[in-house]
């Protein structure tokens, strides 16, 4: 079997393994598995090559694959110790935003990547939540992830910003998800004369945009007895945190 087969069949495989969970994921996480399934399916080719510049190619892109997960895994840390902060933080947002189902209450994943501001292609634009239906249920959220996920991504700026605009896309999320079809019917009609306007979900009726601005209240609510408990301040719990096993 060709190589790029076995590697088609890894994504099959690992999507499928993916659905039995719910609740807030670290988006790189998909990735390093992805990766992981790669390299595992790339030795079992080279230990049966006996091609001489297949071996070279197999060596390669083995290489590239090695790089890339080594990306993702810097960029699952910073993922991993916002989401943890924020955790500490602000529990009941994070909890609440875990455990969303949709309008059928049917679980929803929400995956956070923490990103680099240059991922971002319209300028002005920091943080992003998908919003898209499934084609088996307008109720349904879709992402690039599958149906039934969210994909939020959040710039890398310093972590008191992130952190808040993490708190402003669990806003959105908090909103959307469970009033998906009704939201995006009000969407369509509310932004459609504003193509490229990056202000679409933050109209001053916007339910979404109230849910950001109830969100952000509660979560300087929580930050502020944070610091009144925590002395040591936002760049404690760096030191605190435990990495899983598969990722190091
Ligand atoms: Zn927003």
């Amino acid at each position: 079997m060709r190589p790029y087969v076995f590697i088609i069949l890894t994504i099959i495989s690992f999507k499928s393994i993916h659905y039995a969970y719910c609740d807030i994921k670290n988006g790189y996480e998909f990735e390093i598995k992805l990766a992981d399934q790669c390299l595992r399916n790339i030795d079992s080719l080279m230990e049966i090559c006996t091609d001489d510049d297949q071996m070279v190619k197999l060596k390669m892109h083995r290489k590239r694959i090695e790089y890339k997960r080594k990306e993702y895994q810097k960029k699952y840390l910073i993922t991993h110790r916002i989401l943890k902060k924020f955790k500490d933080i602000a529990p009941e947002i994070y909890y609440t935003v875990d455990r969303i189902r949709d309008y059928e209450k049917n679980v929803t994943d929400i995956f956070v990547k923490i990103v680099d501001k240059s991922e971002f292609n319209q300028e002005g634009i920091l943080a992003t939540t998908n919003l898209a239906q499934s084609e088996k249920s307008e109720h349904r959220y879709h992402s690039e992830y599958c149906d039934g996920s969210v994909s939020v991504k959040v710039s890398n700026l310093n972590e008191w910003k992130t952190l808040e605009m993490l708190a402003h896309e669990f806003g959105h999320v908090l909103y959307q998800v469970p009033n998906l079809a009704s939201y995006l019917d009000y969407y369509y009609k509310a932004y459609l004369k504003y193509k490229h306007s990056i202000s679409k979900g933050h109209g001053r009726y916007d339910p979404s945009h109230q849910s950001v601005i109830n969100t952000l209240a509660d979560y300087s609510d929580s930050m502020r007895n944070y610091l009144s408990t925590n002395k040591k301040g936002v760049e404690s719990a760096y030191c605190e945190i435990a990495i899983p096993a598969h990722i190091q």
